[in-house]
């Protein structure tokens, strides 16, 4: 077994504090990889914490992982010791139901393996990034083609990123259409990138006034502020397709009904609390969809690693070190972060 230093919450109520965690030696098909970077995603503090109701005790959040290859298995081919390597919200699934075939493991029909928090239909725990080491099976370890010195900035695509690129791909996001991007933090800032990427007309929603300018500077076409009832009714019924971000239950209503006929809004933001039921009518009366959508599968989350390296793309990061995680919580809840925390582990001997 290797021994890692990690952060861990013991409880719902209780900080994250230093915690020392074991490794599985690597087998066979293995690859070990010193973890430099990892990003703080809002999914880190609702696990912490317990909002979902399904956290197994001590957690170690974070699946936004970037480091170096230092040890791989004798059947280990396509990583070599020295390589940049990621991982991001799975570290396995089942391999042979319906979704695990097509590659959307993270729809597995037998439950993926989380980075951490352990198998979705449970099992042993799992303990993610905030952590020096962790040991992943070749097939959930993803290339990174960025430059070397972006590596920072690349760890939160392992999860924001993908998150908003297999909704936006999926929903044909492009030339001629009219994406939103809904809420301005970790998701929506990488959302709101890759979709002006893809060539879409993109119009973000923020409630913070504060972050019109950045909105337009990360890509965005226009921004509009969701609270002002003039700016959201002059977007009525134009838009192809919306991307929910939102960590905190709200009006959907509003966002649906800025869909054109057969529009759809997709929820990707996953709060503890319902939102209210929206109204049937603005469904019905043009045929528009409310979808959800979860991470990305494997080979597309290769895919969008790839398209962010051609596109120059990389988050927006203010660099923490580890025993910074449980200010930076409360500085996430009230959307003060421009626009991922990432933690550098150098700084966490
Ligand atoms: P984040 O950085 O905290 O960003 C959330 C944004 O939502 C905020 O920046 C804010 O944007 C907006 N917001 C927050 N509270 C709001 C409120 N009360 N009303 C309206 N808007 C509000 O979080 P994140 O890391 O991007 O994660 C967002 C959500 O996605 C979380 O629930 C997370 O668990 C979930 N998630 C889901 C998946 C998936 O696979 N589906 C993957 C990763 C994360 P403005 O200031 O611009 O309004
Ligand atoms: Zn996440």
């Amino acid at each position: 077994m290797i021994k890692s230093k990690a952060y861990a919450t013991h409880s719902a109520s209780s900080p994250l504090t230093a915690y020392e965690i074991q490794r599985r030696d690597p087998g066979s098909e293995d690859v070990q990889i010193e973890i430099l970077y990892c990003g703080v995603c809002h999914s880190d503090l609702h696990t912490a914490r317990n909002e979902w109701k399904n956290t197994l005790y001590p957690a170690v959040p974070g699946h936004e992982i970037v480091g170096r290859v230092v040890a791989v298995g004798n059947k280990v081919q396509g990583y070599k010791v020295g390589d940049l390597a990621g991982v991001g919200c799975m570290v396995d699934s089942c391999g042979h139901c319906h979704s695990c075939r097509e590659g959307e493991e993270q729809y597995c029909e037998n439950g993926f393996t989380g980075t951490y928090n352990g198998p979705l239909f449970g099992g042993e725990n799992t303990y993610g990034g905030y952590s020096q080491t962790i040991v992943v099976k070749q097939s959930f370890v993803l290339r990174i083609h960025h430059d070397e010195k972006d590596l920072a900035s690349v760890a939160p695509l392992l999860c924001a990123g993908i998150t908003t690129y297999s909704p936006l791909r999926h929903w044909g996001a492009g030339p001629g259409k009219k994406v939103g991007i809904v809420g301005l933090g970790g998701l929506g800032h990488m959302g709101v990138k890759i979709a002006h990427a893809m060539g879409a007309y993109v119009v973000l929603f923020t409630t913070s006034s504060g972050k019109v300018a950045d909105g337009k500077r990360l890509g965005a076409d226009e921004v509009c502020i969701s609270t002002d009832l003039k700016q959201m009714a002059a977007h009525a019924n134009t838009f192809d397709f919306i991307l929910n971000t939102v960590a905190a239950p709200h009006n959907l209503d509003a966002y649906l009904q800025l869909l054109k006929r057969d529009g759809t809004m997709t929820l990707v933001g996953a709060p503890a609390e319902p939102h209210p039921s929206p109204g049937v009518f603005n469904l019905i009366m043009k045929r528009r969809q409310l979808a959800g959508s979860l991470i990305g599968g494997v080979r597309e989350t290769q895919e969008m690693l790839d398209f962010c390296a051609q596109h120059k793309i990389v988050s927006d990061i203010e660099l923490i070190p580890m025993d910074y995680i449980n200010t930076a919580y409360e500085r996430m809840l009230k959307s003060d972060v421009k626009y991922r925390f990432v933690i550098n582990m150098a700084d966490f001997k």
